[in-house]
């Protein structure tokens, strides 16, 4: 990242808070090098009230689009000229594309999860239970809705949270979702196909938290996934490993929404290996 920026070169960014090494800006200038675009894919920080000038800005330099993240990804909506349908069901946008002279927001979150999920079992039919309820869980629960899933348990620590979230898949998506407060150690009901941990625990530094789970109500038969991506390999991934489970990590997320944003951006399919081992080489 340290050559200087040039102005031929088409802008993509990030508006977010700082970090000191952004592992989607390595992932996606990993990606932009192999596929030989001469691209840039810049982590800025704004500020909320900053927010209206910085879209302005990106509009003016011509960026071919930019992700958001918290504190963002709601706010930026007033900003843009349109939104996608996942987008516009979850009321968040995490990816903003340039489409002619409009900037329109996409939400390629739950989008990236799926996808990661596709790779291993068709969300089609099948019954969910997922833990937590807050963006990630919106963005994963609309578009497992979307993709066919009939039935979806949310089991949340807060009331409040976790009902909000029931209340908008059963309005928007064709899914029966319920709420589950997390108050005791949950017990996966028989004839769960999937579940997912969308909340942030084992999320570096806290890399020894576990879910408060009945472990051995995971069957073989489950897939399991996991929204951490640091560090890739939870306590609930080697959980679910020693039950028998089919196992997603948060990486292959993180890996599939980039390579969405990029095939938004640039209309080129990117090569997801070179995207995770990009990630892999920053988490270590
Ligand atoms: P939010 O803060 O919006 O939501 C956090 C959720 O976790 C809430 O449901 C919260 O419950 C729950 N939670 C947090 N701590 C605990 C705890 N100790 N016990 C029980 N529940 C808890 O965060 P996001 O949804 O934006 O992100 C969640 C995770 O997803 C993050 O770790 C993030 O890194 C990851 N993520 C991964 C992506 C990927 O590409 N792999 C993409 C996006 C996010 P409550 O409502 O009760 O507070």
């Amino acid at each position: 990242m340290t050559e200087p920026l040039n102005f031929k070169q088409e802008l993509t960014g990030c508006f977010g808070q700082p970090v000191a090494e952004n592992p989607t800006q390595v992932m996606m200038e990993a990606a932009y090098r192999h596929h030989g675009l001469d691209w840039r894919y810049l982590t800025i920080e704004v500020a909320p009230r900053d927010l209206a000038a910085a879209v302005a800005g990106a509009r003016a330099m011509g960026f071919r689009g930019f992700n958001c993240t918290i504190p963002h990804k709601v706010a930026v909506i007033e900003h843009l000229d349109g939104l996608g349908e996942s987008a516009s069901l979850m009321g968040a946008v995490n990816c903003v594309v340039r489409r002619g002279d409009q900037l329109i927001g996409e939400n390629t979150d739950g989008k990236g999860f799926v996808k990661s999920l596709q790779e291993l079992v068709d969300p089609n039919g099948k019954r969910v239970v997922m833990f937590g309820a807050g963006g990630a869980a919106r963005a994963i629960g609309v578009e497992v809705a979307l993709a066919g899933a009939t039935q979806i348990t949310i089991v949340n620590r807060s009331k409040e949270r976790g009902e909000e979230l029931v209340i908008l898949l059963n309005d928007k998506v064709p899914a029966e979702a319920e709420f589950v407060l997390w108050d005791q150690s949950y017990v996966v009901p028989e004839g769960t196909d999937i579940v997912i941990n969308a909340t942030s625990i084992g999320l570096f530094p806290d890399v020894n938290a576990r879910l408060d789970l009945d472990v051995d109500s995971l069957t073989r038969d489950m897939v399991v996934a996991d929204v951490i991506p640091n560090p890739p390999h939870t306590n609930l991934v080697r959980d679910a490993e020693s039950r028998g489970c089919r196992v997603i990590d948060g990486l292959g997320m993180l890996v599939n929404q980039g390579t969405i944003g990029v095939e938004y951006w640039s209309g080129i399919d990117p090569d997801p290996t070179i995207m995770r081992q990009a990630l892999e080489d920053v988490f270590g």
